[in-house]
């Protein structure tokens, strides 16, 4: 359901971020990207966000390729399917957990902005949050990524893009977030894309891609689905 065709993206700098790129990914499938720093991860996970302007090829969305999209067209592609983990998290510090984790509330319809409140609960709760309400810059780095983690769950997308969840936490922190993380998602029925080399992660990946350099290098399918 989502399919890149010859990805090309290059920076004003000249860098060549990736180099013609095909990929298709399933609906439901979860996987990982892998690769040295510069390779070109998280360029790919932005342009599948629709984030990045200036690329060549495409990149289909069912029948719909999103680099042919006017702007305004992508915004709403990206706010209809995708919800984000970033690296740095991207928290608003004087808001409260639960505040940051039920964000989007604030761009939904009036209908849908106490379900995705409670369901911001729920899964903070699930997530093991002990006070939702505290402001989020007196939290660890443990629980702020929680709180970024519980704000992309939240939302319901169909796709779920992650830059290194757990690149912060320790393996004890690490390893039940990623458990719960990975079944919230195989329970929804999310796809999931996210760049990690965490041991734990890629052991529950259906399938693992490798960039070098702007390419994809390796394809693993380490599950069927
Ligand atoms: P990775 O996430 O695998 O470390 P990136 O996608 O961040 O790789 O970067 C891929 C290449 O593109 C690198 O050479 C990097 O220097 C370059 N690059 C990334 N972002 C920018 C940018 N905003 N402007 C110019 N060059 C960039
Ligand atoms: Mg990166």
């Amino acid at each position: 359901m989502l399919r890149l065709e010859k990805l090309v993206k290059t920076y004003k700098t000249g860098d060549q971020a990736l180099q013609a790129v095909d990929m298709d990914i399933p609906e439901g499938q979860v996987l990982a990207l892998i690769g040295p720093s510069g390779a070109g991860k998280t360029t790919m996970l932005y342009c599948i966000a629709g984030l990045i302007d200036n690329m060549e090829g495409s990149i289909y969305w069912g029948e719909t390729d999103l680099l042919q999209l006017k702007s305004k067209d992508r915004t709403h592609y990206r706010s209809d399917h995708i919800g984000m983990i970033f690296q740095d998290f991207h928290l608003f510090d004087e808001l409260g957990a639960l505040t940051n984790a039920s964000l989007s509330a604030m761009y939904v319809h009036q209908s849908e902005r106490v379900n995705l409140k409670k369901h911001a609960k729920v899964i903070l709760e699930h997530l093991g949050l002990d006070d939702i309400n505290a402001p989020v810059n007196r939290l660890s780095g443990g629980e702020r990524q929680r709180v970024a983690i519980a704000r992309a769950l939240a939302q319901q997308k169909s796709i779920l893009l992650a830059d290194e969840p757990t690149a912060s936490l320790n393996r004890e922190m690490a390893d039940p977030l990623i458990d719960d993380l990975i079944s919230y998602v195989k329970a929804e029925g999310q796809t999931l894309i996210t760049v990690s080399h965490d041991i734990n992660l890629l052991s529950q990946m259906d399938r693992t891609l490798e960039l070098k350099g702007g390419n994809i290098t390796n394809s693993t399918k380490v599950k069927a689905l």
